[in-house]
C-alpha cells in the first residue's frame, strides 16, 4: 500500500532516490551502538522515511593522527557514490526523531533541535548535511585541509554559497548523545587549539576561496581502504550497512602506499 505512493512522480522524485548515509567514526563505540539499531528503527517506522532506498556506511579514520571529518567524509562518498544518488554526512552522535532524509536537488542541513551547543542559525551546517551527487562534485566535496576540530562545515558552506547554490534549511529534531568537548576548552568558552588553528587557516583561504575550493576536495583525495565488512545487529547481518577502516595519512603525510 504503501510502496503504491512510488508511482506518484512528485513522491519518486523525492522518495525514489538511492541515499548513502556516512558516518565519520573513530573511537565512539558507545555512540556508534546506539546509533545504529536507531536508524535501523527509524527508516523501518519513520511515517514516510520509511519509504526511502538508504545504506549505511562507517567511515573509520585508522591510526592515531588527528581526526580529519572533512577528509572522513570525502573517503566516505567516494566508497558509496557508484551506488547512491544522494549523499547524507551524519555525525554518530545525533539520533533522529523528527527528520527528513528525502532527496534534496542541491544541499540541505537537516538537524536544528535538540543541538548540543548553542549555534547560529544562519550559518550552522553541521552534524548532518546532505547533498545531491552532482552537486556535491561540482563542490569538489569537503575541503581535506582541516586536521583536528573545526571549519570544514563553515568552508563547505562556503562553497555553497560562492557556487549559489540554494541551501535547504530543514529543522529536524534529533536526539544529541554526550561527549567530551574537543571544540571548546570549557563550556562556551575558548576555541580549543586545533579550532583557533583551524578558524586561522578557515579566514585566510575565505578571500580567495573560489580558487582555492577548486584544488583541496575531491580531486586531490588521497586514502587507502584498509578493510570493509558487513555490519551486524543483533546477530543478522545488515544487507544495507558497511564498515571500512581508512588509512588517510596524516599532516603532511600521505597515506601509506
Ligand atoms: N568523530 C569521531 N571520533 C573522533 C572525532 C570525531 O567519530 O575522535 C566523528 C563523529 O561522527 C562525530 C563527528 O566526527 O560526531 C564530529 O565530531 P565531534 O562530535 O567531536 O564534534 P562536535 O560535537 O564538537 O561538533
Ligand atoms: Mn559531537
Amino acid at each position: 500500500m504503501l510502496d503504491d505512493l512510488l508511482s506518484v512522480p512528485e513522491i519518486a522524485d523525492r522518495y525514489g532516490r538511492r541515499l548513502a548515509i556516512i558516518i565519520p567514526y573513530r573511537d565512539r563505540a558507545e555512540h556508534l551502538s546506539q546509533l545504529l539499531p536507531h536508524f535501523a528503527m527509524y527508516f523501518a517506522q519513520d511515517k514516510i522515511d520509511r519509504l526511502l532506498n538508504v545504506s549505511f556506511h562507517v567511515i573509520e579514520q585508522a591510526g592515531k593522527g588527528p581526526f580529519n571529518l572533512g577528509k572522513v567524509r570525502n573517503c566516505g562518498y567516494v566508497l558509496t557514490r557508484d551506488t547512491s544518488d544522494y549523499t547524507c554526512f551524519h555525525d554518530v552522535d545525533y539520533l533522529p526523531i523528527w527528520a527528513d532524509y528525502s532527496y534534496t536537488p542541491t544541499a540541505a542541513r537537516l538537524i536544528w533541535h535538540g543541538l548540543r551547543l548553542p549555534e547560529d542559525p544562519e550559518f550552522f551546517f553541521g552534524a548532518a548535511n546532505m547533498f545531491d551527487n552532482q552537486v556535491f562534485e561540482r563542490l569538489n566535496g569537503f575541503p581535506n585541509c582541516y586536521w583536528g576540530w573545526g571549519s570544514e562545515d563553515q568552508e563547505m558552506l562556503a562553497r555553497c554559497i560562492i557556487t549559489d547554490l540554494a541551501v535547504e534549511r530543514r529543522d529536524g529534531t534529533f536526539r544529541s548523545l554526550p561527549h567530551a568537548d574537543r571544540g571548546y576548552k570549557s563550556p562556551g568558552g575558548p576555541l580549543s587549539d586545533d579550532g583557533e588553528r583551524n578558524l586561522a587557516l578557515f579566514n585566510e583561504r575565505a578571500e580567495e576561496m573560489h580558487n582555492l575550493m577548486k584544488d583541496d576536495g575531491l580531486n586531490n583525495l588521497e586514502f587507502k581502504l584498509l578493510r570493509k565488512a558487513p555490519i551486524a545487529l543483533q546477530g543478522a547481518v545488515l544487507k544495507n550497512a558497511f564498515h571500512y577502516l581508512v588509512d588517510i595519512g596524516e599532516p603532511g603525510k600521505p597515506p601509506e602506499a
